[in-house]
């Protein structure tokens, strides 16, 4: 039986994470050792292959006592950048682009005494990075009205983390707008997750099986397969193809693949290979 294997538009590794690998491969000959701080990215399989090219993970300072210290592509508190120049490490900062703008916004806006509201998952690393860059003026951090005090200063500067959804960014914004009498948004959502999830939809609604690849780890990845799974039940979540059952595929004419954006293209192409040879 002839198999159609489809990859979904925009599938894998986004800009941000591409750019933290690029620039981690380059500082491999740098000062060593070579720490990233904090796993570089939300996949098990890089992180491995990462540490065994000699770049290990440290969670602190501390822990990587010196060299080169990677800051990953969520980005990092200005105190420990600070810290870590000051102890003589060599830094290199792969901070995402997309992220160190949030960042950004957040210390002009308390700078020019906005209250700062972060529109985010509370303990997504990303948002306490940029929780820490706003330093004091934050007043709130909520990814849904909820979240939100019961009252809030009377200007307020609002930035949004970067994966965040449109649904979720107007139910909390219209709440922020009744509690505060001015109210000055900084648009600083990527659209990277959106337009992964638009096009794993619509390859979900016509193919027989589709397989997300990404780490376990990865929430991005999750919201894949959650898109995924209503339009194709036949949807797998794997890091690695150790995780298909081939009997599951035998019958299977058409499949789709997607990949959530830690996930690096050679990954992308051993698994359709191997679905290829089944
Ligand atoms: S999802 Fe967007 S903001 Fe986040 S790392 Fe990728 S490109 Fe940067």
């Amino acid at each position: 039986m002839k198999r159609t294997i489809e990859i979904a538009e925009n599938a894998g590794a986004c800009y941000g994470v591409e750019r933290a690998l690029r620039l981690t491969r380059e500082a491999k000959g740098d000062v060593r050792p070579v720490h990233t701080l904090g796993p570089l990215i939300h996949n098990p399989r890089v992180v491995a292959e990462l540490e065994g090219d000699g770049v290990s993970v440290a969670n602190s300072l501390d822990e990587a006592q010196t060299g080169t210290l990677i800051l990953r592509s969520h980005g990092t508190a200005p105190q420990i950048i600070a810290e870590a120049k000051e102890r003589g490490f060599n830094v290199v900062d792969a901070t995402c682009p997309y992220v160190s703008k949030v960042q950004q916004h957040a210390k002009e806006l308390a700078d020019a005494g906005y209250a700062v509201v972060i529109i985010g998952e509370p303990k997504h690393a990303e948002v306490e990075g940029i929780r820490a860059w706003g330093g004091k003026a934050v007043v709130a951090v909520a990814d849904e009205p909820s979240k939100l005090p019961e009252t809030l200063p009377a200007k307020v500067g609002v930035v949004i983390q970067t994966t965040q959804s449109e649904k979720r960014v107007n139910a909390v914004l219209s709440c922020v707008r009744e509690l505060a009498d001015e109210v000055l948004v900084k648009e600083t959502v990527c659209n990277a997750t959106q337009v992964r999830q638009r096009a794993a939809a619509e390859l979900a609604s016509r193919v027989d099986a589709m397989v997300v690849i990404g780490g376990h780890n990865s929430g991005n990845t999750h919201r894949l397969y959650e898109v995924c799974k209503p339009l194709c039940p036949a949807t797998y979540h794997i890091e690695s193809t150790d995780e298909l059952d081939p009997v599951a595929f035998k019958a299977v004419e058409h499949v789709g693949i997607t990949a959530g954006a830690s996930t690096p293209a050679s990954q992308i192409e051993e698994v359709k290979r191997y679905l290829e040879n089944l």
